[in-house]
């Protein structure tokens, strides 16, 4: 089984991309679970089909330990589990807790099957705040892949992000598989994030296109697999979702200096 977490700036598409990138995975027949660690709690909507779904925090405040695990996961597309983590009562407790709460709880039911090919962990935000890097902090987590655009903000997010996967690499197993760069339209982004990655000593796994059949099919509470399997922008997560399964470059992440980044961002970003 491997456990994957997928970390990137919030809006950067990680919650679309992860569910993408799973369907594709249950198109080539992986059991897959996924579990959404965001409280806005929309990390399986679209595997779902938009159903409500009943978030393990909320469930633990309304009914206590003693729930089913049918009750905290469903089954979307492609035989997906999906479970959302949920979060604390607005302006209090710690997001962070809620997510191992919520595992603890995922665990204790016996949602982690041996026949389970991956897990993927939606984790919103930053490593930063400590509650969010929880998921690998425990250790659940070995394989993180961060979302990222050519935008300064997202790189440089990303960058933050690698420097708690480090920090956590040298006492754990965990370890970064790769920046997947999900085009925002930024003049020779391709090539910028290619350079990125390498500079963290990692690589650019593969590059999502932008493409407005993901909205479409957001309106239609699905993938774009499922939504309209034919279309380029499948094809685009089936091949993310290949070079996932294929992957062996993980790596420790060397984050650079904010000079660094910023000539990153120099010697690509203006050439246009
Ligand atoms: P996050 O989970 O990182 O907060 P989301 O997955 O919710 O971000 O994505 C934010 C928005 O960006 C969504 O409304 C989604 O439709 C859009 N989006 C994400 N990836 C793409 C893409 N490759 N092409 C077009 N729109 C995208
Ligand atoms: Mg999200």
């Amino acid at each position: 089984m491997r456990q994957v977490a997928i970390y990137g700036k919030g809006g950067i598409g990680k919650s679309t991309t992860t569910q993408n990138l799973t369907a594709a995975l249950g198109e080539m027949g992986k059991e897959i679970m996924i579990v959404g660690c965001d409280p806005k709690a929309d990390s399986t909507r679209l595997i779902l089909g938009g159903l409500a779904q009943q978030t393990v925090l909320n469930t633990l405040r309304e009914e206590g330990e003693d729930i089913e695990l049918d009750e905290i996961m469903k089954t979307g597309f492609a035989n997906i589990r999906c479970v959302e983590s949920g979060g604390p009562e607005p302006g209090v407790g710690c997001a962070g807790r809620g997510i191992i709460t919520s595992i603890n709880m995922l665990e204790q039911l016996g949602a982690y099957t041996d026949n389970l090919d991956y897990v993927f962990y939606d984790v919103l935000g930053d490593v930063v705040c400590g509650g969010f890097a929880m998921p690998i902090r425990e250790g659940k987590a070995e394989e993180i892949y961060i979302v990222a655009s050519g935008e300064m903000m997202a790189m440089y997010a990303a960058n933050n992000i690698s420097k708690g996967i480090q920090k956590f690499a040298t006492t754990g197993k965990t370890r970064l598989g790769g920046i997947i760069c999900n085009s925002r339209n930024v003049d020779n982004e391709f090539e910028m994030i290619e350079a990125f990655a390498k500079e963290l000593g990692s690589q650019m796994i593969h590059f999502v296109p932008r493409d407005n059949v993901v909205q479409h099919a957001e309106i239609n509470k699905k993938t774009v697999i499922d939504y309209d399997p034919t279309v380029k922008q499948a094809d685009e997560y089936r091949t993310l979702a290949k070079a996932i399964d294929n992957n062996d470059m993980f790596v420790i992440p060397k984050p650079m200096t904010q000079e660094r980044l910023e000539e990153i961002l120099m010697d690509y970003g203006i050439m246009g």
